[in-house]
């Protein structure tokens, strides 16, 4: 490919490349559900843009997405900013610092890592001021121990219908349900299927004393199927829709 009309050959290029790629996912999620006996809108996508510009969320949108998710304020900030005009729903599903919630309930709909009381405070606050009101998942860290958060954020099972019950009485807060990420260590470590399977009993009790709190956030690129088949409402897919990432973040 040549320099003189690059830009709008590589523009062509990534759309192609996106377009095949979301087509792979969006086959893979029906298969799925088809196998779990499950209607394919019970499964929405959630395409992960980190370290992937705003062109490509742009390019994105105009495929058809109509979710996507950051996990650093910092790049997603800016992002978001770019793409305001695109009729999309921000995810944030990253480790969420509480001075980073005021610019964060900015953009974000939905705050898929909420792991700590501190933060349910925080994201009230701002909500409130800001005037927005933000829907919120517990993230369950099925890693950690009793009173611990996970190492890569999360509360423990144990501590989620506290922290539920913080939400669901705070202004500016919609309790929408649970989130998780499979773990790489303790008992799930390789165990994805059952790993989600206890995410939603967990969903199931939390959905006894809060009935809205409906989605269920589970599954990457490369265990999608294993999320859908224990039943999920959302799969988080980054690698698979837009490529391998520069660094692991
Ligand atoms: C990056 C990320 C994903 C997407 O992971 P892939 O393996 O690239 O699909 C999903 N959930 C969270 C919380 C992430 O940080």
């Amino acid at each position: 490919m040549g320099h003189d009309g690059g830009m709008t050959d590589h523009k062509d290029d990534r759309r192609d490349e996106l377009a095949a790629n979301l087509a792979k996912v969006e086959r893979r999620i029906a298969d799925a559900c088809a196998a779990a006996g499950r209607s394919r809108e019970e499964v929405t996508l959630v395409v992960v843009t980190k370290t992937y510009p705003a062109s490509d969320v742009r390019i994105l949108s105009e495929l058809g997405v109509r979710h996507v998710a950051e996990n650093r304020d910092q790049e997603a900030a800016p992002k978001a900013a770019e793409c305001a005009d695109l009729p999309l729903t921000w995810h944030f599903v990253g480790q969420l610092q509480t001075n980073k919630v005021r610019s964060a309930v900015g953009y974000a709909d939905v705050v898929q890592s909420v792991d700590r009381a501190r933060l349910v405070t925080a994201l009230s606050k701002e909500a409130v001021r800001a005037g927005r009101e933000v829907g919120c998942l517990i993230q369950v860290a099925l890693d950690a121990g009793e009173r611990d958060r996970g190492e890569r954020g999360g509360v423990a099972p144990e501590g989620v219908e506290e922290l539920a019950d913080l939400v669901a009485r705070s202004e500016g807060l919609r309790l929408d349900g649970l989130m998780t990420v499979a773990p790489l260590t303790g008992e799930y470590a390789g165990r994805q299927r059952a790993a989600f399977e206890r995410l939603m009993d967990l969903s199931t009790d939390l959905r006894r004393a809060h009935p809205a709190a409906t989605m269920v956030s589970a599954g990457m690129s490369g265990d999608l199927e294993d999320a859908v088949a224990a039943g999920a409402t959302h799969v988080r897919v980054g690698t698979a829709v837009l490529g391998v990432r520069p660094r692991l973040r």
